[in-house]
């Protein structure tokens, strides 16, 4: 029997791209937390905060080689110090014995007691076991010697919570003794390609078929953001093959991104396959181009499930746009008030139909700050080669039809899928009701 034409979903569930987000948003649950050794967390989202175990620096810190004296001596106009001893770092403080003298000092040392100034070895002479003085400039208290917790007190949070484990933060976290860290678990992720006339990439092609691009393009974006954990799985048009298949991914991943089906086609199953599996359609079509028929819904155990329209331009607005910003919100990651890096565009642009255009752009960085996003000419949303010109998109807003030259946008790039965020809520959008599907 021949299957029902879906009915054109214009109009009926169909959202903005803010409430898409929101959309998604709603249906966010935090990833579990797991204790991971220090060095295998680079990137990862810290889920507790990192904490001074000890005033930063923890002791009256020497920095620069040279000499310690007392300042006071100097005042006095004294200018030739004999040399007590040296203090190399890693030593307990040695103690002046006599206000006259001074101590060699090394990078990294211990103030020695007594002593509150550094010289620079650069300013002095030694010369018969004494230090002299001469055209040193002036002295000041305290010069060279960072202070025992003058950047931060014991108890004093370094890193907070919902931080990216970058160098600057595992520096931190190694200095409080860290060697384990308390991180988003990552989630599984099941690509699912579909569709009759798609091959796997070292298939050779019948001349109506075409090789398996989308999940090659996925992969790569996600594991630039640091999901490793990815299966990838291919069904054809068929309901029960279908039905096999998402029943498998469902049962082994936290987040599901299935390619093709998901339009208005006869043979389009996977709105109906996962409605059939009980995963909660929240929308099915967003007002943007390329990605209109972009399916989304929460599967039975929370699973997260993005039915991607199979173009494969759609596959990476969408990816960018929706799946990866949701996949690093689950994380812990906060959201930013702008959403994602912006652009400024260096042409105008024309677009008349009211939805968001994402505009593919090659970027360049120009002295005077700012990123210029030029726009690529690409034939339609099934001109992949023209998106692979590209180094990201441009989110233009459904609202205007002309964009001029100047202007910055959001900048959701393929070489940083992390970057985009979804933005801080500001006012409460409201997701439509979606009716039941047809
Ligand atoms: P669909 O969303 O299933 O209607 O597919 C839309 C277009 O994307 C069709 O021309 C498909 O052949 C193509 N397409 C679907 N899946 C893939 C894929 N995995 N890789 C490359 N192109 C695809
Ligand atoms: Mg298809």
């Amino acid at each position: 029997m021949t299957p029902p034409l879906h009915s054109p979903r214009a109009g009926s569930g169909v959202v903005s791209v803010a409430e898409a987000e929101a959309s998604i948003r709603d249906a966010l649950r935090p990833a579990e937390i797991v204790v991971r050794p220090l060095a295998d967390a680079a990137g990862d989202i810290l889920r507790e905060p990192i904490v001074a175990d000890r005033p930063f620096p923890p002791y009256d810190r020497v920095t620069m080689d040279g000499i310690a004296l007392c300042w006071q001596r100097w005042r006095d106009g004294v200018r030739v110090f004999p040399v007590q001893g040296i203090q190399p770092a890693g030593a307990p403080a040695m103690e002046l014995g006599d206000p006259v003298h001074c101590i060699e000092v090394m990078t990294g040392a211990v103030l020695p007691s007594g002593c509150d100034c550094v010289v620079p070895v650069e300013r002095i002479r030694i010369a018969d076991g004494a230090a002299h003085l001469v055209d040193v400039g002036d002295l000041a208290p305290r010069q060279f010697v960072h202070g025992r917790g003058s950047d931060r007190e014991v108890g004093e949070v370094l890193v907070r919570e919902g931080t990216a484990l970058w160098a600057p933060q595992c520096a931190m976290a190694a200095s409080v003794g860290m060697a384990h860290v308390r991180v988003s678990r990552r989630p599984r992720i099941a690509l699912v390609s579909t569709g009759d006339e798609v091959v796997g990439v070292e298939d050779a092609p019948e001349p109506f078929q075409i090789r398996s691009s989308n999940p090659a393009a996925a992969r790569a974006s996600l594991a630039r953001a640091g999901f490793h954990d990815v299966g990838i799985a291919h069904a054809r048009d068929d309901v029960p093959e279908l039905e096999e298949t998402l029943t498998q991914v469902l049962a082994g991943s936290q987040a599901v991104v299935l390619f093709g089906g998901v339009s208005a086609g006869r043979y389009d199953h996977v709105p109906d396959v996962l409605e059939g599996l009980g995963v909660r359609r929240c929308f099915h079509g967003v007002l943007q181009r390329p990605g209109r028929p972009l399916w989304f819904g929460v599967g039975p155990d929370g699973q997260w499930v993005f039915g991607l329209p199979g173009n494969p331009n759609s596959t990476l607005v969408c990816l960018h746009r929706y799946v990866l910003p949701a996949l690093m919100a689950r994380m812990g990651v906060g959201p930013r008030p702008a959403g994602c890096p912006h652009a400024t565009l260096a042409r105008q642009v024309r677009f008349e139909p009211p939805l968001t255009l994402f505009q593919p752009v090659r970027i360049e960085h120009v002295p005077n700050g700012t990123c210029q996003a030029e726009p690529v000419s690409v034939g339609g949303s099934g001109d992949a080669a023209g998106f692979a010109e590209s180094d990201g998109m441009l989110e233009l807003p459904a609202d205007e039809t002309t964009f001029e030259a100047g202007r910055s946008f959001p900048m959701w790039r393929w070489d940083q899928p992390e970057a985009g965020r979804f933005a801080e809520v500001s006012g409460a959008v409201r997701v439509p009701v979606q009716e039941a599907a047809t």
